[in-house]
């Protein structure tokens, strides 16, 4: 291989910087929050697009993992992670319990067709299971009118390990004053009232907003990477961005009035200014619907997108007096802006951005 060794230009393509002090921050402040629930770190979908494993074995401090995944599940365990993990929506098939309950995997059970995959198999230990409860979101889970019968079969069940658990999810608990999520609560309470067994009702935005909801066990997710589910700011609830993604100026251009950016030339200039091309796109897991405005940092300040985003760059505003450089780094979100505050001008959520970028990003734990 050759090597040059004039080394006067140094760019950098997209790559995601993930801060593992500011994810303990997290899980500290969370606890901070929910002082007498135990923590399922919520680490599904790759852990949020930071890492599954990376994400996990920062988390020490939680007493378990959720998973939707049972090879999510088996990665952790491959990984030398030997907490429990909750499969969240339960296991697919009969090979997939057995696979769990051999690996300390605890599993959801929220249907009729998974209680009978239970009652009929023969499993080397029972499993352990979290029976889903349906207190209105008519996503997953058991209704409220069916859960006496559905626990009295669970009970019944040499397969299942006693005492149950049991589970529920909200559908507006990031709506403050939608009470929605107070005749959730009621529901849940209800029907578990006589049960025997550690309860669990809260992900971020509960954790955040309904303390009533924290029973046994609460459920972050987002609020783990620092991003907020609610109104209030992130930095306002104490969390810090896990998560910033950042990629070079790799060329800078003198554009003048009435020209145009881009593909379709979507975005014409108004006046004389200078474009930077960010080495980031689409095909990095930066969305295309971006629109132009979507802000961006460059050297501590906001300019924004212009023009349509392509597959390996998008183009930035930098004004016409700026003095940035190639070479000088671009942040799409993370430090210093909020990846809520991107996904609002995009029209998404910050939970979609995090999750969705490509494996061509650089991951950097720090
Ligand atoms: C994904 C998920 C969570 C975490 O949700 P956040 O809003 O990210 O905190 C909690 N519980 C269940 C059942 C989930 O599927």
């Amino acid at each position: 291989m050759t090597k040059n060794k004039f080394q006067g230009m140094q760019l950098k393509a997209a790559t995601a910087t993930v801060n593992t002090r500011a994810l303990q921050n997290n899980l500290q402040q969370i606890k901070q929050i929910a002082p007498n629930s135990k923590v399922l770190a919520v680490v599904k979908a790759n852990g949020y697009g930071h890492g599954l494993l990376q994400v996990a074995e920062q988390l020490d401090a939680a007493n378990a993992f959720g998973v939707a995944r049972i090879e999510e599940a088996l990665t952790l365990r491959a990984g030398g992670i030997v907490k429990p993990i909750l499969l969240l929506e339960g296991f697919y098939c009969a090979a997939d319990l057995a696979m769990a309950v051999t690996n300390n995997i605890h599993t959801v059970v929220h249907n009729i067709e998974q209680l009978q995959v239970l009652e009929q198999s023969e499993l080397d230990m029972p499993a352990q299971v979290w029976m889903k409860i349906d207190t209105g979101m008519n996503r997953l889970g058991v209704r409220a009118e069916d859960v006496s019968e559905f626990v009295a079969r669970l009970e019944a069940c040499p397969n299942v390990a006693k005492p149950l658990r049991f589970i529920s999810h909200f559908c507006c608990a990031d709506e403050l004053d939608n009470d929605f999520t107070v005749k959730q609560i009621a529901c849940f309470d209800e029907v578990t009232r006589d049960l025997d067994g550690e309860r669990s009702l809260a992900a971020s935005a509960g954790i955040l907003s309904w303390p009533d909801s924290h029973y046994q066990w609460v459920r972050p997710g987002i609020v783990l990477y620092g991003v907020s589910p609610i109104p209030d700011s992130a930095e306002s609830l104490g969390l810090q961005p896990v998560m910033t993604l950042s990629a070079s100026l790799i060329a800078i251009k003198e554009v003048k009035q009435g020209e145009s950016v881009g593909y379709g030339a979507q975005w014409t200039a108004e006046r004389d200014t200078r474009i930077a091309v960010v080495a980031i796109g689409y095909g990095d897991g930066y969305p295309r619907m971006a629109p132009n405005g979507t802000p961006v940092l460059v050297n501590g300040r906001k300019v924004h997108t212009v023009g349509r985003v392509s597959m390996d760059m998008l183009t930035v505003d930098l004004g016409p007096d700026a003095t940035d450089k190639v070479g000088d780094t671009a942040i799409l979100w993370g430090e210093g802006l909020p990846a809520e505050e991107v996904a609002e001008h995009i029209g998404t959520i910050a939970y979609e951005l995090v999750t969705k970028l490509t494996s061509r990003v650089v991951m950097q734990y720090v």
